[in-house]
C-alpha cells in the first residue's frame, strides 16, 4: 500500500471513527481524497495529522475530524447541489464532490480559487465550479441549494445563506467570535429553521459584507 494511503487509513480509524463520525460515505470519501495534494511540498508529510495546516495568504486548510464532521452535518444522500463557502485549498470540496451531485465553491481570494480549480480540474472533480467573489452574499444566481458549508467563522448567521436553501435544506457554519466559534447545523423547515449546535471550534474570519470587516 502507498504510504499516503496508510497514512489516509490511519487517520479514518484513528481520527474519525472514534470521534464518533458514522456516515460510510462520508468515511470513504476521506479514505479516498488525497489531503497531501492540497498542501504544499513541505507539509505533504503532515497532511493528515490531526490538525489545519496553513494553506498561504493566512488561510488553513481544516483539520480533517472538522472536515468529515461538517460533512457529516450536511446529510448528503447522492443527489445534492451543495454550496461551499472558503474554497481554500479544494480539499473539502473535493470531499463534497464525491458525495453530492454538483459543487459550487466560493473563495473571496482569487490566487487561492484559481490554484484549488486547477488542481480540481487535474484529479478529476469534474461536478465543483470555483467562484470568486464575497460568499456572505450566497451565490444568488445559482440557488436555491440542498445543503450550504461555511469553512469560516462567521459572527451571526447571515440570513442569505437561508434564503438560498430549499426546503428541508442545511446550513452548516462556524458561529462566534473572532477566534473561538461553536459550529452549527440550521435545518430550513415549513415552520422556520431548526438549530443544533454541535462541537466548538476555531476558524479564520468569514470577511465579507454579512460577515467581519
Ligand atoms: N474549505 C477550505 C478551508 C479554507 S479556510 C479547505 O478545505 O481548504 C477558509 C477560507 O474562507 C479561506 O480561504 C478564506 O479566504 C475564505 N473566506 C473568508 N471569507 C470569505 C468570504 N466572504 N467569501 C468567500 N471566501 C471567504
Amino acid at each position: 500500500m502507498e504510504e499516503f494511503e496508510r497514512l489516509r487509513a490511519l487517520m479514518v480509524d484513528e481520527q474519525l471513527r472514534p470521534r464518533g463520525i458514522k456516515d460510510e460515505r462520508v468515511l470513504q470519501a476521506m479514505q479516498t481524497v488525497p489531503r497531501h495534494l492540497f498542501v504544499s511540498d513541505d507539509l505533504k508529510d503532515r497532511a493528515y495529522d490531526d490538525c489545519a495546516l496553513p494553506i498561504g495568504e493566512g488561510q488553513t486548510i481544516s483539520q480533517p475530524y472538522m472536515v468529515a464532521k461538517m460533512t457529516e452535518l450536511l446529510e448528503l444522500k447522492g443527489d445534492e447541489k451543495v454550496l461551499e463557502i472558503g474554497t481554500g485549498s479544494g480539499y473539502q470540496s473535493a470531499v463534497l464532490s464525491m458525495l453530492c451531485a454538483e459543487v459550487f465553491t466560493v473563495e473571496r481570494i482569487r490566487s487561492l480559487a484559481i490554484k484549488a480549480q486547477e488542481l480540481l480540474k487535474r484529479l478529476g472533480y469534474e461536478n465543483v465550479r470555483v467562484f470568486v467573489s464575497d460568499g456572505t452574499l450566497g451565490l444568488p444566481e445559482h440557488a436555491p441549494f440542498d445543503a450550504i458549508i461555511v469553512t469560516a467563522g462567521a459572527p451571526e448567521i447571515p440570513q442569505t445563506y437561508i434564503d438560498q436553501l430549499n426546503m428541508d435544506g442545511r446550513l452548516v457554519i462556524p458561529v462566534g467570535t473572532r477566534f473561538s466559534q461553536t459550529l452549527y447545523q440550521i435545518r430550513k423547515t415549513p415552520s422556520g429553521v431548526v438549530t443544533k449546535t454541535s462541537t466548538p471550534c476555531v476558524f479564520v474570519p468569514l470577511v465579507g459584507r454579512y460577515g467581519w470587516e
